[in-house]
């Protein structure tokens, strides 16, 4: 595989966006492009740096550490990946938004540890795959209304996975669905969850997210390549 440089990437998903919000009739501006680093060395990600990305995410506390200690500032930090509560200390001072909430338990920890409300995306398993984490959508508005207990918790958005299909209705049901949740929590008016935001999307699938209404796509190979 040919490694093109960052900017080079960073270029086309920018068109791709334009085009999506085109479609969508939406504003581009609305989009924020969270470049998944879970694959590349520093060097790679500070290329991503110099490409103008500045919302960095890890799907694991040791990357996520290895990252936040070399940038630090230079980013926001985002985590995306499962998250043990156990680990919530290590990383609580350092992450902008946390998009994987996905029970009580690890709410009451965020809380515990926190000490100012920290963003939260409640990570949702909308697919209904065995193998994916996230709230059952059925329960979401629930599972939210008892995060309400925990004030350092502040609910800013709805997060998914989609599954690794090329189906693009599929692909666009689940967006569309997630989309259509986060518009009924968003009308509850809950003050610890303003609930404005989407973050779905990702290398494979996140123009068609981007259509669906998606405000943070996550992206990881088409970005930075793997290493
Ligand atoms: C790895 C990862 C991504 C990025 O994946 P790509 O397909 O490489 O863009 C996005 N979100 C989460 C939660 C991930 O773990």
């Amino acid at each position: 595989m040919v490694i093109m440089d960052v900017a080079t990437n960073l270029e086309k998903i920018k068109t791709d966006i334009l085009e999506a919000c085109q479609k969508a009739n939406r504003n581009p501006e609305e989009i924020t492009i969270i470049g998944v680093t879970k694959y590349v060395t520093i060097e790679r990600t500070e290329e991503a740096i110099d490409a103008g990305i500045t919302n960095l995410g890890e799907n694991r506390l040791e990357g996520f550490q290895e990252k936040f200690n070399h940038f630090q500032d230079r980013a926001n930090w985002h985590f995306i990946g499962t998250l043990q509560s156990r680990k919530v200390k290590d990383l609580i001072d350092k992450v902008d938004a946390i998009h994987s909430l996905d029970r009580i338990s690890l709410a009451k920890e965020i809380d515990k540890r926190a000490i100012e409300p920290i963003d939260c995306f409640v990570q949702v398993n909308v697919s209904g795959e065995a193998s994916k984490h996230g709230v059952d959508p059925k329960e979401v508005v629930s599972f939210i209304k008892d995060v309400e207990r925990y004030p350092n918790v502040r609910i800013i958005g709805l997060m998914t996975m989609a599954p690794h299909i090329e189906d693009e209705s599929q692909l666009r049901e689940i967006f569309k669905n997630l989309s259509l949740l986060r518009d009924k929590v968003k009308s509850e008016q809950y003050k610890h969850a303003p609930c404005n935001y989407l973050s779905m999307g990702m290398s494979n699938d996140y123009k068609i997210a981007i259509e669906e209404g998606a405000t943070h796509i996550r992206i990881g190979s088409k970005l930075v390549g793997r290493e």
